[in-house]
């Protein structure tokens, strides 16, 4: 399947970096004609009906109540589980309950790979377990276990000298790294089981890529390369990397004793998930919005991504029952299978490839929910004069910057990069990766204001720009036609390359 021939060949190169931002300036450069900011002031009184039925009418506590809901019945949702095809349905089944138009699920296929047992023991200088948390796609130990000693290293630049990789034979390399941001370190994560294995080493421990732990691992997905000897990738707490390297700084001897079990079964079919609300001139030029219901299987994803997810269908249930069908069409796409690798997305690429040209905008939520602050964007300079112009509508709420960033935006809808112009929502989510694929990623993470808040803002922008009489311009070099399969495959390798791809 498509999907995963890029998933391979993506992981075998991920490192990713944060968007290069920068505030948006463009006010003075703009030359929007006043019939055009007439219009776009026109819908004012819209977006505070909008935000009225969110934050104090019949919507209210809405979003955050049906998350709730979802994730206490269905808990992780991790890719391949029949779980997550049970929380599927529920989705279309929903989204049918409140009206939403079009309401289907299309087919994509999945990797499947289970985490089992994980024991992890300190058994020099003294006795302790070890927290230990499989990355996704990491095979076990072999039955028996390992019992091998410690090598602690900094950095890959400090493995690679001569003394440190000439000692990782046949030793657990553990990566005590000093987290930058998520989207520099997590190399360590994708890259650390590998990197390791070239000299040698028997098993990776990583310190989990967070800022901030309270004794939390954090998993994600990590990949091996060809002709390299696949070893157990693990995640460790920032507190257990800090104390080997303390041990090995004062010269003591660390052996640590690993047990894990994982399985990698075949593919499995799931499904994107797709609702509508049919626009009613040009039903053919799509804005969408979307998030990804699929979640790793610590915690119960109700921050990564129930909260994207959830402001996306519920951005079409309330403009629904509001009455506001734009002239184009809206359509709200739940991912599935985002974490081993955006494998929903590749998928609706290609199923959709012959309507691309019609997807006017794309947006997607997947780095929190927390307090809206606006809209971090990728569009061409006339584009981001109109998205400044709608980011003003939303002074109600406090969250009326637009932001542009020229490295892309989203996970999932980052493989439109520089082709479909794109916006994610910008929210005060600096202790996003406090709970980022760990077991704290709960209800408790979120709050009801906020979601109120964020599907207000969602609904506001993708509504205006599917119904604003000018078509929401594409001022890119790239065009759809650049996406054909080979040539999504390039473009692929090209942002691995530049570091513009994020697995979030
Ligand atoms: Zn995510």
């Amino acid at each position: 399947m498509f999907g995963i021939d890029v998933l391979s060949l993506l992981l075998l190169l991920i490192a990713a970096v944060t968007s290069d931002v920068t505030d948006n300036e463009l006010d003075d450069s703009c030359d929007l004609s006043s019939d055009l900011l007439t219009e776009i002031e026109s819908y004012g009184p819209t977006v505070e009906t909008i935000i009225n039925s969110v934050l104090n009418g019949k919507f209210k506590g809405g979003t955050y109540n049906e998350l709730a809901d979802f994730v206490d019945k269905f808990g992780a949702r991790l890719s391949g589980t029949q779980n997550l095809e049970d929380s599927i349905d529920y989705m279309l089944a929903l989204m049918n309950e409140y009206d939403l138009e079009n309401v289907h699920g299309e087919d994509v296929e999945v990797p499947h790979w289970l985490r089992g047992i994980e024991v992890g023991e300190m058994v020099e200088p003294r006795t302790a377990e070890i927290e230990v948390l499989a990355l996704g796609s990491s095979v076990g130990t072999p039955q028996e276990g390992i019992e091998a000693e410690v090598l602690v290293v900094r950095s890959f630049d400090e493995l690679d000298e001569a003394n440190f990789s000439a000692a990782a034979s046949g030793k657990i390399v553990v990566y005590n790294y000093e987290f930058v941001s998520y989207g520099v370190s997590v190399a360590y994560r994708s890259q650390g089981a590998r990197r390791a294995a070239r000299y040698g080493a028997v098993a990776a421990l990583v310190k989990s890529v967070a800022p901030f732990s309270m004794y939390t691992t954090h998993t994600g997905q990590q990949a091996y390369e060809d002709n390299t000897t696949q070893i157990p990738a693990l995640a460790i707490t920032a507190e257990d990397a800090a104390m080997f390297q303390r041990y090995q700084d004062r010269g003591e001897k660390i052996v640590v004793k690993l047990n894990v079990t994982t399985q990698i079964l075949p593919d499995e079919t799931s499904r994107n998930s797709i609702a509508e609300i049919v626009g009613s001139e040009q039903p053919e030029k799509i804005v969408l919005v979307s998030g990804h219901l699929d979640s790793w299987d610590v915690g119960v994803g109700a921050m990564d991504d129930g909260g994207g997810a959830f402001i996306s269908w519920y951005a079409l249930a309330v403009l629904k029952s509001l009455g506001l069908r734009p002239k184009r069409t809206l359509r709200a796409v739940l991912w599935t299978a985002e974490e081993p690798g955006l494998v929903g997305a590749y998928a609706y690429n290609t199923t959709h490839y012959d309507e691309l040209d019609n997807h006017t905008f794309v947006m997607e939520s997947d780095e929190g929910t927390f307090t809206p602050q606006g809209l971090i964007y990728t569009a061409g300079t006339r584009g981001g004069c109109i998205l400044a112009e709608i980011m003003k509508l939303l002074t109600a709420i406090n969250a009326t910057q637009a932001v542009y960033s020229s490295g892309g935006v989203g996970s999932d809808i980052s493989i439109w990069t520089n082709v479909i112009p794109g916006g994610s929502l910008l929210n005060a989510n600096e202790r996003y990766f406090w709970f980022h694929h760990s077991e704290a990623d709960t209800m408790d993470v979120l709050n009801p204001d906020d979601l109120d808040k964020s599907t207000a803002l969602w609904a506001s922008v993708a509504y205006i720009i599917a119904d604003l009489s000018e078509e929401f311009p594409r001022d890119f070099n790239r065009t759809t036609a650049d996406l054909t399969k080979s040539e999504l495959m390039k473009k692929v390798m090209e942002s691995v390359a530049a570091n513009k791809i994020k697995l979030l």
